[in-house]
């Protein structure tokens, strides 16, 4: 008899953790949110993968059995609306390609539920403006899906630029390329909104804007002849790109679907520090002029998820709010027009 009190007493408080963490629904399993984003819900504190929204029934069957998800707490892109009915879950993750958030985050906020938002948030900065006001509207919290402020080494070099452990920023590079696949919908306009900018340059300047603190306030941009004219039809191959820093320093960035990089690089008056690679998931290598930059790994997207219930449940402002995502696309919509146009473009947020 007396053996089964703690049982009981270690049964109850896990029923309590389980109660307190929010629930969210996963919309789209494919390679980032069935790859990524569902197993780091595993590793969560403060929420827990209680529904998925899919149109692949196969899918569907492998994800309930493998994150015990009841089906009540399944659903389809035609009845995903009736998830307003459905209590368990608190937050929808958006993880379609890009032209496809806008739908879904209105949708979800409309649906009463708060929403994280994959980047880059939309493909306009319209779209954007639908999307906060259909949360602030349903009284709903929206962030976007920015992992990497939440990884240890991106707040070591967060620090490091904005508290001028080095002195003042002299120059600031960044570059992100990785190859696409040919037929994938990256590649296509109409559902990406645009090139490796959208996909992978967006990580660049955001590191720099938390690097140093700042926005950029004028823009010029080169992309590179294509060389696949089958794969890069209405979408840049390679782009590079020069931001204007109020503080008179030129970020210089580019990204790439068929050249490789992957790093940030800051020189500044007394020292340098780097990442490379920078923008994974994982394998981050930091240095600086005195040394590696060194921490244990951790899951980002758990940390994210994690942030994120903690601001809803403290009633407190994501770091990575629906207007930083609406900010993004604003720099993006002007590093495009400077493509286009070669002239200098300034920004207006
Ligand atoms: P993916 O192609 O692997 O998955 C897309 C998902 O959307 C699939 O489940 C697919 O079935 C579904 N879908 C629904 N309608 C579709 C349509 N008309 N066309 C294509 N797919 C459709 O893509 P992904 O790599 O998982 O990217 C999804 C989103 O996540 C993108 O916005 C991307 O930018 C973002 N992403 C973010 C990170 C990050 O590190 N934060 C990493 C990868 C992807």
């Amino acid at each position: 008899m007396t053996a089964l009190v703690p049982v009981l007493i270690l049964h109850f408080n896990l029923n309590n953790m389980k109660n307190d963490k929010l629930g969210i629904a996963i919309v789209g399993l494919g390679l980032y949110g069935g790859g990524q984003i569902a197993p780091a819900l595993l590793q969560t504190e403060h929420c827990y993968l209680a529904g998925i929204i899919t149109g692949d029934a196969s899918k569907a069957k492998q994800f309930k059995e493998q994150y015990n998800i009841p089906e009540t707490n399944i659903y389809n892109y035609s009845n995903f609306d009736e998830i307003k009915n459905n209590t368990a879950i608190d937050i929808v993750y958006v993880v379609l390609p890009n032209s496809m958030h806008a739908e879904y985050v209105v949708r979800a906020a409309k649906a009463g539920k708060h929403v994280i938002c994959e980047k880059p948030m939309a493909v306009s900065a319209e779209e954007c403006d639908t999307m906060i006001a259909a949360c602030k509207e349903a009284g709903k919290m929206l962030s976007i899906g920015y992992r990497l402020h939440f990884d240890p080494f991106h707040l070591k070099i967060k620090r490091m630029g904005t508290q001028k452990i080095f002195g003042s920023i002299k120059k600031i590079s960044s570059g992100f390329g990785q190859p696409s696949k040919k037929g994938e919908w990256r590649l296509n306009k109409a559902l990406a909104g645009g090139g490796p900018l959208m996909d992978l340059g967006i990580y660049c300047f955001q590191a720099v804007c938390y690097t140093t603190g700042q926005i950029p306030v004028a823009i010029t941009a080169q992309s590179l002849p294509v060389t696949d004219k089958e794969k890069f039809i209405d979408i840049e191959e390679t782009l590079m790109w020069q931001m204007e820093m109020p503080d008179g320093i030129i970020a210089e960035c580019k990204t790439s679907y068929s050249d490789v990089y992957n790093f940030i690089r800051v020189d500044a008056e007394n020292g340098w520090f780097e990442l490379d690679p920078a923008f994974s998931y994982s394998g981050i290598r930091g240095s600086t002029s005195q040394g590696k930059i060194e921490f244990t790994e951790v899951s980002q997207q758990a940390k994210q998820m994690d942030d994120f219930a903690l601001a809803i449940k403290h009633n407190r402002p994501s770091p990575v709010p629906g207007e930083m995502g609406r900010r993004d696309v604003k720099i993006i919509e002007a590093i495009y027009e400077a493509m286009k146009t070669g002239k200098r473009i300034m920004i207006h947020i």
